[in-house]
C-alpha cells in the first residue's frame, strides 16, 4: 500500500485511495482502543479477524437487500470498498440495556432479553467528534446541525433496525446474544444513503447464548483477557453455520 494513497487513518483502520475508482481500500488495525482512545493496546491479529468477520457481515447484509459498501475481501486484513462520504452520526441500535445507556440512565444491568427494561430495540444518535467525546444527540440536534434531512433520520432509523433483525438472528444461530451495536453510513456517488465502516466485535456487543460470557471488545474495557481469542471464536462459529 503507497503512503501517498492513505486517505484516513481512524482507530481500527487505514483508508487507501485508488485512483480514478470510486472504491477503496479499508485497512483494518491491530490497535485496540476504548474511552474515546484513552485506553490504547494491540494484539496481532485483531484487524484481520474483524476484516473477514466484518465481511462475512455484510455479504449477509446485501444477501438480504441491505446496501453496504462492501465489494470484496481482497486478503485476510483489507477489504475493498465503495468510496463514501460517511455522515457523522453513530447509529446505536440496543436490545438489551448495559454500557453508556445504563450510566446515563441509572439503570441495572440485565443478562437476558426478558429481564431487559428495553421493550422494544432501541435507536440512539452520537454527533461522531472525538474533541467532543461523541455525544448523544436527538433528532432535532441532527436537522439544526444540517447532518441529515428529516427523511433521512427514517431511513437511518429504518435500516438499524432492519439490521438488528437480521443480525439477532444470524447471531443467535450462532450461539450468541446480540446486544447491541453501532452503525455508520454513509452518501455513494449517487448520494444513495449506504452502510459503510465495519461491523465486528469491535462495534457489538456480543455474550454467549448460554454462559453470557462476552465475546466482544468490553473483553478490552474490561481487562477481562485477549480479545483475539474470543474474535477468533466468534469467526469460526460464523464460519461454521
Ligand atoms: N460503540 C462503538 N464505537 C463507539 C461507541 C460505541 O462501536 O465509539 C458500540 C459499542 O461497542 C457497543 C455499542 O456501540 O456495542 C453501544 O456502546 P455504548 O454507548 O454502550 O458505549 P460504551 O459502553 O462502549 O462506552
Amino acid at each position: 500500500m503507497q503512503s501517498q494513497n492513505l486517505l484516513y487513518e481512524g482507530k481500527g483502520k487505514r483508508l487507501y485511495k485508488i485512483d480514478n475508482t470510486d472504491t477503496l481500500l479499508s485497512v483494518f488495525k491491530d490497535d485496540l482502543t476504548a474511552f474515546n482512545a484513552q485506553k490504547k493496546s494491540s494484539e496481532k491479529g485483531k484487524g484481520s479477524l474483524n476484516c473477514q468477520i466484518s465481511s462475512q457481515i455484510f455479504k449477509i447484509l446485501e444477501s438480504k437487500n441491505i446496501k453496504t459498501h462492501f465489494i470484496q475481501t481482497l486478503n485476510d486484513n483489507t477489504m475493498l470498498c465503495k468510496k463514501v462520504q460517511i455522515i457523522p452520526i453513530e447509529v446505536v441500535v440496543r436490545n438489551i440495556a448495559t454500557g453508556s445507556l445504563i450510566k446515563r440512565l441509572g439503570i441495572a444491568e440485565s443478562l437476558i432479553i426478558k429481564d431487559t427494561p428495553l421493550r422494544q430495540p432501541l435507536v440512539e444518535f452520537y454527533y461522531k467528534d472525538d474533541a467532543l467525546g461523541d455525544p448523544i444527540i436527538t433528532d432535532s440536534h441532527c436537522l439544526m446541525m444540517n447532518l441529515i434531512t428529516s427523511e433521512e433520520i427514517k431511513i437511518l432509523k429504518t435500516i438499524a433496525l432492519q439490521v438488528n433483525e437480521i443480525l439477532q438472528e444470524y447471531f443467535d444461530r450462532a450461539g450468541l446474544n446480540l446486544i447491541d451495536f453501532k452503525l455508520e453510513f454513509g452518501r455513494d456517488k449517487d448520494n444513495t444513503i449506504i452502510l459503510a465502516d465495519e461491523i465486528s466485535p469491535d462495534s457489538c456487543r456480543l455474550w454467549d447464548k448460554v454462559t453470557h460470557k462476552k465475546m466482544d471488545k468490553d473483553i478490552f474495557r474490561q481487562n477481562l483477557g485477549s480479545v483475539t481469542s474470543a474474535y477468533k471464536e466468534v469467526l469460526e462459529r460464523l464460519n461454521n453455520l
